[in-house]
């Protein structure tokens, strides 16, 4: 006779490793069905292989979602509950700057093993190399078919597929087509967390250094972001760029999006600050003028770009168009690097479909679906791996109760 599992979880990254975990430990039958030849695959490669796996400061500000989705997630799995989870599952943490949280090992194994291991003393099942292709409702109870040949029979099934972002790592539109499948309506994805494609081809001139940065995506309303800024041979990189990009991605499906780049986010009043400086030190040339201040390349080109005189005293110069163009240099972004290169996808499952108390969706009772594969997305951070745990937990809190 066929084995009937209180729960079915499609998918073995975050949110469907804790998902399994916490129902295995409440009691409940539970097989994890994956169809890479490994879990946790995308754990491994997070945080450049350090797993950045919560963040101190997460709140609903942190995500496009609708916030009382992430309320009511981050009432159930806070950062604290965070914390205290992986410390329990053995995992030793160390916070670091601006709140992200990573392994103290700085190694990304040391998450993916911990769930593994937690997960087999729990006696849930680990099924590999099985692409669950359909799903069907044979009432009260769900077939779940592998492509290769597997029938899995379950009273309730949690989707926790994730998104097509990053093809090489497991990403795929699989989860989509399966939630389609079972009537739930998509917001078509879009590569987020990736770096910015620019028009303006002088600026590969600076490709490979890096900065301190504030960016303005010129998006309605706008997007602000701060920190390191890495010019690449097709545009910028790095979290001063990556954390506008939800922002551009969306609105560059009415064509480019302008950005202005601020050379000096830690001064307050930045035009006054280099106005003091021509005070004091105008009698220097533009590149002089400007060691100490500005990465040496991007002086050049700033010299280049408004037409300076490199041989003429700074004081002798109109100064007023230079000064500006560090506050808010203009930049064009046309296109966002290519799916393989984005860390998440914005857009997936309509959110409205699912309760947002359990995850459980509205649409078809019985399944639940969890992390990436929902239309949220979190800034870079370690907030969209907070947001996998917090959703596969609390979907697991109501199957338990089930
Ligand atoms: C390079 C990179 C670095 C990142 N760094 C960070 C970071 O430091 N911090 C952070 O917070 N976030 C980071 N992220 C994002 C984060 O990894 C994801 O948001 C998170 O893993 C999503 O969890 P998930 O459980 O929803 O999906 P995933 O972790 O993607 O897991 C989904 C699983 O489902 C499996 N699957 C899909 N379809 C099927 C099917 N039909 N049948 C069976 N199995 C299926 C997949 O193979 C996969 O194993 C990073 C992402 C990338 C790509």
């Amino acid at each position: 006779m066929e084995t009937l599992y209180d729960v079915a979880i499609v998918g073995a990254g975050a949110s469907g490793l804790i998902c399994a975990l916490e129902c295995a430990r409440g009691g409940k039958k539970t097989i994890l069905l994956e169809k890479d030849t490994l879990p946790a695959r995308k754990i491994l490669v997070s945080g450049n292989g350090r797993c950045n796996l919560t963040n101190r400061h997460v709140s609903p500000a942190c995500y496009h979602a609708d916030p009382k989705l992430i309320e009511s997630a981050l009432s159930h799995f806070s950062f604290e509950d965070c914390w205290k989870y992986f410390e329990n599952l053995g995992v030793l943490l160390t916070e670091q700057e601006q709140g992200r949280v990573f392994p103290a090992t700085g190694k990304a194994t040391a998450v993916a093993d911990a769930l593994k291991v937690a997960l087999k003393e729990a006696g849930a099942e680990l099924s590999t190399g099985q692409e669950v292709t359909h799903i069907k409702h044979a009432k009260p109870n769900f077939i779940l078919t592998t492509k290769q040949g597997l029938n899995v029979h379950a009273k309730n099934v949690v989707l926790a597929c994730g998104s097509c972002a990053y093809p090489q790592v497991t990403g795929t539109n699989s989860g989509y087509d399966l939630a389609k499948m079972l009537g739930h309506t998509l917001i078509p994805p879009l590569p987020v967390l990736s770096g910015l494609c620019l028009k303006e081809t002088a600026l590969a001139r600076l490709s490979g250094i890096k900065c301190q940065a504030r960016t303005t995506a010129c998006t309605t309303p706008p997007e602000q972001a701060e920190g390191e800024l890495i010019f690449t041979n097709y545009g910028i990189n790095g979290p001063a760029a990556l954390n506008i990009s939800q922002a551009v991605s969306r609105a560059l499906a009415k064509g480019p999006v302008p950005v202005e780049i601020n050379f000096f986010p830690q001064l307050q009043n930045p035009l006054d600050f280099l106005k003091a400086r021509l005070n004091t030190l105008g009698q220097r040339k533009p590149k002089d003028f400007f060691a100490g201040i500005l990465h040496e390349s991007i002086a050049n080109l700033l010299i280049d770009f408004v037409g300076l005189h490199k041989q003429i005293p700074v004081q002798q110069q109109p100064m007023q168009r230079a000064f500006q163009t560090l506050v808010a240099w203009p930049v064009t972004v046309t296109a966002m690097r290519p799916w393989k290169e984005a860390m998440v996808a914005a857009g997936g499952v309509k959110t409205r479909e699912i309760n947002y108390n359990t995850f459980e969706s509205l649409v078809c009772p019985g399944v639940f679906i969890t992390g990436e594969l929902l239309d949220v997305d979190g800034k870079s951070g370690g907030l969209n791996l907070h947001f996998a745990w917090a959703s596969g937990f609390t979907a697991a809190q109501a199957l338990k109760g089930k």
